[in-house]
């Protein structure tokens, strides 16, 4: 786990999936608990580097990756968590991360392990947008909704732990079909992140970014990719199609190949988010004929 100090005293733990570690009168907090066990042990061997106790753990929201760690976080420190609303809920009920991508129902085998469904923890304080003080932190809960529907960063001084506001362009060139939950949200805190008034920005996958330059070009990025998928949805849209029709389209218009149900069911979650962004900006709707669902322009 590769280790970077972004202020005094405000580590950037940079691994499959980042975390961040602020150490203040010789307690820590750390933010987000990795996917599992031994990514929370990794942090944990850094605290102990820095000979910090651990206060608390700010989850920044459940996608698995971000907080299987935190059971044997609790389990064995007994740390309080906190966690964005519905986030929270999610956390403690964590089939419900397969239950969602599997459309509500009980979820195939393959969506039931540890990338999409974490081991349970219970969550101390629901957290809102805004200051918040745990012992001596003083940090700030940040609204990045769009990605998860509830997703917050966490800034500390002068730096943003941002989580999954913006990938990495590796992330992007890999992946295509970034995951997000809301099309609209996700776009508006792309647009809003490069203004905030911090001097570094932690994301939950690859390095810092600077300010101004740095993560407005991440930014854009990012945002151009969304706005290509939801594009890419309408071009296929000449005739009405379904659902399934639309994955495979978006997918092959970006030379993608999803070679897994979890691939393909997190693809999908981004595609009916766009098709929710379209449909809600009225550029499309949804028709039944002969029993199936179709989305037409309209
Ligand atoms: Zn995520």
């Amino acid at each position: 786990m590769k280790r970077e100090e972004l202020a005094p005293g405000i580590f950037h733990l940079q691994g499959g999936s980042n975390m961040g570690l602020v150490v203040r009168e010789g307690r820590g907090l750390l933010i987000d608990a990795g996917l599992d066990e031994d990514a929370a042990r990794r942090a944990l061997r850094v605290a102990e580097q820095e000979e910090v106790q651990l206060e608390a753990v700010f989850l920044t929201h459940a996608h698995a990756d971000h907080h299987g760690g935190a059971h044997f976080l609790q389990r064995r420190l007994g740390v309080p968590l906190y966690a964005p609303a519905l986030e929270a809920a999610m956390m403690e009920n964590p089939v419900m991360e397969p239950l969602f991508l599997f459309g509500g129902a009980a979820p195939i085998g393959e969506l039931r392990q540890k990338f999409t469904m974490a081991p349970p923890c219970q969550i101390a304080q629901v957290v809102e947008g805004g200051p918040l003080e745990i012992g001596p932190f003083r940090i700030e809960a940040v609204p990045l909704p769009g990605h998860a529907l509830n997703q917050m960063g966490v800034a500390v001084d002068n730096v943003l732990f941002c989580a999954d506001a913006v990938f990495p362009a590796e992330t992007l060139e890999k992946h295509k079909i970034i995951f997000c939950a809301d099309m609209d949200a996700a776009l508006e805190t792309l647009e809003q992140l490069p203004a905030m008034p911090y001097a570094r920005f932690a994301p939950g996958h690859g390095p810092a970014y600077a300010a101004g330059e740095e993560i407005a070009v991440a930014c854009r990025a990012n945002r151009e990719r969304l706005e290509a998928i939801r594009e890419r949805v309408f071009q296929a849209l000449a005739e009405p199609a379904d659902t399934a029709a639309l994955v495979r389209a978006v997918a092959d218009s970006f030379g993608l190949r999803l070679t897994t149900a979890t691939a393909y069911f997190l693809a999908r979650t981004t595609v009916l988010a766009a098709l929710s962004s379209l449909e809600r900006a009225g550029q499309v709707k949804v028709e039944m004929v002969e029993n199936q669902l179709l989305w037409r322009r309209s």
